[in-house]
């Protein structure tokens, strides 16, 4: 336990500290569920966490269903099948438990569980989250397990379009929880490799919101600590997963992250995209892999702006000293230095780069990179990560 416990309303109601988990009924009865779904995936279904979550529950009388057939990077069949669970049990709301993959599935099967067009209908280009029916939304309460994805405080859910391989961001501003509950002591029996990756995903987060163009002060202050926060305490967390001081920080980081980048993304999620939709490699540490080949790709736009994040976080040598910082931290979390590394056996042939190129210039974080992704642009930035070059 430590004395980092608080309660946020921004970006929504976030009650944090370690134990607070036990304050779900409560959570449940203040967001107006009496029969939630607990939505998780089948990982954690198996470990203690989800076992002692349920307790909570069974212990205050509040009765559920568990759906825990959640693929990482959810497809469309893992939703189908939530949405058919959560109508057989006449669920009134959903509890989205885990990672970004949990948590995205929980919050679409409350967006969509409900509504009458396709899914497809409201992908989040323009306006088109108007089409649906706001008021077959039901709520959620989000309880995120790993510390990256910020999907907890976040309006939108990811999920993979089989047919044609391609990450889609599903958009409502309904789709924000009700309530968060980020206790820390949860992320405690994380993986190293899941902590090194969400951690990295977090950082992805703050430093391409802090890179898009656009005039948002509050999203910059908000990445800009975000940024400081894990520098600080990822190698914490990773090295020793039971301290609950970088646990706790890395929580707040990645709901920062999420906050921030309602301001925009940039190259490095245009291209980790269609890698972790073809290869189904993890998000964040797929985000880390192309980190710094886009932060070098990107200098000529954004030189002044880092090293002023650089002197802010306690980095020195600018530009360059926050380039070399970002690679030692990569070091030191094990994250491969290329592309070949994080998926075994790697071999593309022109075609396959093409298509990665093609799907990274149309994916809707592209258009938040400080320097315009073309598609050669694209290309020279994945050959970049494939090769080590920078
Ligand atoms: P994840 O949810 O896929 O989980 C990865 C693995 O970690 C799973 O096997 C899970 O069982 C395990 N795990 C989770 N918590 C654990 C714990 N406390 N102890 C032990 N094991 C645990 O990973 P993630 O990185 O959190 O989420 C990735 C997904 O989130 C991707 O689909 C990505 O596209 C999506 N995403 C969404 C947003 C958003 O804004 N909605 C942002 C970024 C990423």
């Amino acid at each position: 336990m430590t004395n980092l416990v608080s309660k946020w309303n921004y970006p929504t109601t976030v009650l944090f500290g370690g134990g607070r988990v036990a304050e779900l009924p409560a959570a449940l009865k203040t967001t107006g569920i009496s029969n939630p779904l607990f939505v998780t995936d089948p990982g954690l279904a198996k470990l203690p966490v989800v076992a002692s979550t349920l307790k909570i529950l069974d212990d205050a009388d509040v009765p559920y269903g568990v759906f825990s057939d959640v693929k990482p990077n959810p497809v469309e069949s893992n939703l189908a099948a939530g949405i058919d669970v959560f109508r057989q049990g006449k669920h009134d709301g959903v509890i989205a438990f885990g990672g970004g993959s949990a948590l995205d599935l929980g919050k679409l099967i409350a967006f969509q569980a409900g509504q009458t067009r396709p899914l497809w209908d409201f992908e989040d280009i323009g306006d088109w989250w108007t089409r649906a029916d706001a008021s077959k939304i039901v709520p959620i309460v989000a309880v995120p397990t790993t510390a990256g994805t910020g999907s907890e405080v976040g309006r939108a859910g990811v999920i993979t379009h089989e047919a044609s391989h391609t990450k889609k961001v599903i958009f409502h501003p309904k789709m924000l929880p009700g309530i968060v509950i980020a206790d820390p002591e949860l992320t405690t029996g994380m993986p190293a490799f899941i902590t090194a990756g969400t951690g990295m995903d977090a950082l992805a987060h703050c430093l391409e919101a802090y890179c898009a163009p656009g005039y948002h002060p509050m999203a910059d202050g908000i990445a800009v600590e975000g940024m400081r926060l894990v520098f600080e305490n990822l190698p914490k967390a990773f090295a020793n997963g039971n301290d609950l001081v970088a646990r706790a920080h890395m929580m707040s980081a990645a709901a920062m992250g999420a906050t921030a980048f309602q301001k925009g993304l940039g190259a490095i999620h245009s291209l980790s995209h269609p890698i972790g939709a073809l290869y189904d490699t993890h998000h964040g540490m797929t985000n880390a892999v192309f980190m710094p080949y886009v932060l070098a790709f990107n200098r000529a736009a954004i030189e002044d702006r880092i090293a002023r994040v650089a002197r802010y976080v306690g980095i020195e040598g600018g530009f360059d000293g926050f380039g070399k910082a970002i690679l030692k931290l990569r070091e030191e979390l094990g994250v491969p230095h290329t592309l070949p590394g994080l998926v075994k056996g790697l071999d593309m042939d022109d075609e396959r780069k093409q298509l990665i190129a093609d799907m990274a210039v149309v994916d809707p974080t592209a258009g938040g990179n400080p320097v315009e992704l073309t598609k050669s642009a694209a290309l020279t930035i994945l050959q970049n990560a494939i090769d080590g070059r920078l």
